[in-house]
């Protein structure tokens, strides 16, 4: 087993609701064809791993989601979007932990002060525009 962690990268999801990973994420947890993955939530994250099999049975306490290794692309059950309200577009960030593919959704606020209100979007971060203001103020010459 491997502990490596690798942290953060933020990824938005597709149409249909697939995210696409990295190579370097699918070589970490070397993911190289097509298997099914099984995707679970804690209310927190949505962690995705491949299935324990006890016995030559298969372990479940999520959904299985086919990893598709030509696109690089995992399917996010809806159920799991539902919960996080994740449409298309919206962030998660990416990371990995252990064998886990760890993915926590980013709720779209102020990278400053958590305002989710009149955001502007910077450098795939988002603003409000009262920090936007206050920026500009601030290197205006
Ligand atoms: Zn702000």
């Amino acid at each position: 087993m491997n502990m490596q962690k690798i942290v953060g990268i933020i990824r938005r999801i597709e149409d249909l609701g697939r995210v696409c990973l990295p190579i370097e994420y699918r070589r970490a947890l070397k993911l190289f064809s097509d298997e099914k993955l099984e995707i679970v939530s804690d209310g927190e994250k949505i962690i995705a791993r491949r299935p324990l099999i006890i016995n030559g049975q298969i372990q479940l306490q999520g959904d299985l989601r086919k990893f598709d290794a030509k696109l690089g692309r995992l399917l996010i059950p809806s159920e799991i979007r539902k919960i996080f309200k994740l449409s298309t577009g919206a962030r998660v960030a990416i990371s990995i932990d252990g064998d886990e593919l760890v993915l926590r959704p980013l709720y779209e606020q102020c990278v400053f002060c958590n305002s989710k209100e009149n955001l502007l979007e910077f450098s795939e971060e988002n603003i409000c525009r009262g920090c936007a203001r206050a920026i500009s103020a601030k290197v205006a010459i």
